[in-house]
């Protein structure tokens, strides 16, 4: 299989990730995307395994610059295409 053919097969996302150990729990990400940044009892972020919408996407990113202890990353995620 030719690199060509084997990139058409896979199809790539990103999402939100945190460092649980790195994370001060006080949820200022939460307060810049709500819409894609629950907080637990505790306060540490709760993320799902969906892709950040395109139009949230500048504000995760605002989320990951400001994090003060560098807790939350964008990961990209690649997925054979079913
Ligand atoms: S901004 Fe960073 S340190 Fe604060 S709750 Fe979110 S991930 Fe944790």
């Amino acid at each position: 299989m030719s690199e060509a053919q084997r990139v058409s097969i896979v199809a790539s996302h990103y999402r939100l990730r945190v460092n649980p150990i790195a994370c001060d729990a006080f949820g200022y990400c939460a307060e810049l995307v709500p819409e894609i940044i629950m907080r637990d009892e505790w306060g540490y972020p709760i993320l799902d395994e969906a892709p950040i919408p395109p139009h949230l996407f500048p504000w995760a990113e605002r989320a990951v610059r400001e994090c003060p202890r560098r807790a939350l990353f964008i990961e990209k995620v690649v997925a054979p295409r079913p």
